[in-house]
């Protein structure tokens, strides 16, 4: 028995199959390596150890999707009769991009018997390859390994070596060695040859869409190289009427360099995975209460509110020390005895939005709810600034956070929630919990956090929701589709900040890169934070001096000047910041946005310690033989160039040590030739 499908949409073409007991899948597209990647399995699943034969054809449903893109949806029941699976498929308009998905339902209601999902491939790829192929991740935060972060890691895939693992999804940035952001590009050929000369060839993106951990290895043979993930730690019961999601997955295919990848994946997240941005100004300037730890209060907090609209800042966020404690989502009465609603109202007064940070899967032992229900943490001790885990895969502790969140935000007039905490996927070993033993990964991801975050944000729909948790460490496709931003690097310093942007800029756009700024604002550390968004300031800027109140709102004037065409861009990474040293980092970096019309771009070029006195950047991405007004914003240069000169000789920039540049390019208008 067997039976074929086909989707089609502009140039890419795929294919399923059902034979044999499983699905299996196939792309193809000129871009894509070889220009088609090979039938792979779709439908790998183990249940108590034994690989499901999808042995029946239920149904098969083509329905057209968004902009009427096509989408399929194959159901397939196992051997016992006891399983089904349905397995989604669609194509996107615009966008050479397919994404897939299943879920298994229990359709029997024999309860003497209950199956245990123990094993879930996510995705299988393979392609031809006729010489070589790259893989190209980047690593996602983590405290103790404290050199460079977000470092874009090239792999060749060479035939008969040990597979490569990476690891990706939710984990403890105070614990864990750099995991990895959940997107991979591959691309035939070798590793670039060198920073500055990006190699190129026909490629494939993939994102994963699962905030718990995940595996993902990728190898070679003489003839293939081949992609697999699978979900970590899984075991979960299907009784009568259970359910369990296979993560989504996407993979698009582009041509290019790595640049392009990156390109390719954002502008389709951005038009089918990401929540859409809040308002036309995102990603905003905000203001985050951290540099006045947890001895914050009402009055004070007014204060600052009223520096903050003298800067221009549109959000203003309590962090921790706001609520009793952790785990007691009310404000504390002693510092805010009215509540947070005159901040709120205050704020909403003066044109801005107001939220607050909430430790999300964390409670201290001293809370009410954990008085109450002291089963609830799934470990005590020091998780987070002295409270305990709680489990997001045990049913009542959930429904509680997400009573408590929703009338939190309703009560406190609230626009805006920071989850943040030490991996907000715990590892609960508890016997006692709704979820199955060993099946935390999954409960506290797929069933858990993502619920509660759906939730709240479905009861306030106004709601917009940063990701953070103890720095990026959860950075997954999964984390961007329920988020509308999140933090990279954790509030460090402004060279680490650097090339945090500079690394989740491959997989994310430029709206998912949260600036913690904490140094001393001067021009140099505010222009390193003004890539990207959201520029959040968490100095005391109660106690800023004039001086720094001028040079932050001339920054905050230019990230507000430049963020529509950072943040809509294709960035182009020029010159990495990799060498994270003596706090401050050595040598040249340098990252470049231009807009989709290639009328506008923007350099943004540093120096650090050390390095040569004067530079040459090369920028990309230009229009072809179009001139472009070359505008230095420090230097006082201005000129008119075409795009080859520009391109080919490059803009020659000289700084001191610790200061930066910032080039404006704009395409000459046809008249003024
Ligand atoms: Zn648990």
């Amino acid at each position: 028995m067997s039976a074929a499908w086909d989707l089609e949409l502009a140039d890419l073409h795929c294919h399923v199959e059902w034979r044999a007991g499983q699905l299996f899948w196939q792309l193809r597209h000129p871009d894509a390596p070889g220009g088609a990647t090979r039938l792979a399995p779709i439908s790998d699943l183990t249940v108590d150890h034994q690989p499901v034969q999808w042995t029946r054809l239920v149904a098969a449903e083509e329905t057209p999707g968004p902009n009427a893109a096509p989408h399929l949806a194959l159901t397939v029941e196992d051997s016992s009769g006891r399983l089904r699976l349905v397995r989604h498929f669609e194509l996107f308009a615009g966008h050479a991009f397919a994404r897939t998905w299943g879920v298994v339902e229990r359709v029997d209601d024999d309860d003497a018997v209950v199956p245990v999902i123990d094993g879930a491939a996510i995705l299988h790829i393979t392609v031809d390859v006729p010489d070589s192929v790259t893989l190209l991740h980047v690593e996602q935060f983590s405290w103790p390994y404290h050199k460079d972060f977000f470092s874009q890691r090239q792999i060749p895939l060479v035939p008969n070596l040990t597979p490569h693992e990476l690891r990706m999804g939710s984990f403890p940035a105070h614990y864990t060695a750099p995991t990895s952001c959940a997107w991979v590009a591959l691309r035939e050929g070798r590793p670039d040859p060198s920073d500055e000369t990006p190699g190129s060839g026909r490629g494939l993106v993939i994102g994963i869409e699962f905030n718990g951990k995940s595996r993902l290895r990728a190898w070679a043979t003489p003839a293939q190289a081949a992609i697999e993930s699978r979900i970590d730690d899984l075991a979960h019961p299907l009784p009568p009427g259970g359910r369990f999601e296979v993560p989504a997955f996407f993979v698009g295919c582009y041509a290019g360099d790595w640049d392009e990848a990156g390109y390719a994946t954002q502008r389709f997240a951005e038009a089918y995975v990401h929540p859409p941005m809040p308002d036309e100004r995102y990603p905003w300037v905000q203001y985050n209460s951290w540099k006045y730890g947890q001895e914050i209060d009402e009055a004070q907090q007014l204060a600052v509110l009223e520096r903050c609209a003298e800067l221009g800042i549109e959000v203003a966020i309590l962090d921790l020390g706001w609520a009793r404690t952790i785990g007691d989502w009310r404000p504390n009465p002693a510092k805010f005895p009215r509540g947070l609603r005159p901040i709120a109202d205050r704020a909403h007064e003066l044109g801005m939005k107001f939220g607050v940070h909430v430790a999300i899967a964390q409670m201290a032992s001293d809370a009410p709810a954990a008085l109450e229900h002291p089963d609830w943490l799934a470990f005590g001790g020091n998780d987070y600034y002295g409270a305990g885990a709680i489990c997001l895969g045990h049913a009542p502790c959930r429904a509680w956070l997400i009573d408590s969140l929703v009338r939190l935000v309703g009560e406190e007039h609230l626009d805006y929630i920071i989850q943040d905490g030490e991996d907000v996927v715990k590892r609960c070993l508890r016997t006692d919990h709704t979820h199955a033993p060993g099946n935390s990964n999954y409960a506290n991801s797929t069933e858990g956090l993502d619920q509660v975050i759906l939730a709240v944000r479905r009861a306030h729909p106004h709601l917009v929701w940063e990701n953070c948790e103890d720095g990026g460490c959860m950075l997954t496709y999964r984390m961007a589709r329920l988020c509308h931003t999140s933090i990279t690097v954790d509030n460090i310093a402004s060279y680490a900040t650097r090339q945090g942007i500079y690394g989740a800029s491959y997989p994310f756009s430029p709206r998912y890169s949260v600036r913690y700024f904490e140094d001393d604002p001067t021009p140099y550390t505010l222009r390193s934070a003004i890539f990207g968004g959201p520029l959040i300031l968490m100095q005391r800027i109660g106690d800023w001096t004039p001086q720094q109140m001028v040079d932050a709102r001339a920054a905050i004037a230019q990230y507000k000047h430049l963020r529509t065409i950072i943040r809509n861009g294709k960035v182009i990474h020029l010159l990495p910041p990799r060498n994270n040293v003596e706090h401050h980092g050595r040598g040249w970096d340098a990252v470049q946005a231009v807009s989709p019309d290639q009328a506008r771009s923007v350099v943004m070029v540093y120096r650090a310690l050390g390095g040569p006195l004067e530079r040459v950047v090369r920028p990309r991405g230009l229009r072809e033989d179009a001139m472009y007004v070359v505008r230095y914003a420090d230097a006082g240069i201005e000129r008119v160039q075409s795009a080859a000169i520009v391109q080919e000789e490059g803009l020659p920039v000289a700084l001191d040590e610790l200061s930066s540049e910032v080039i404006e390019l704009e395409i000459q208008a046809q008249s003024e030739r």
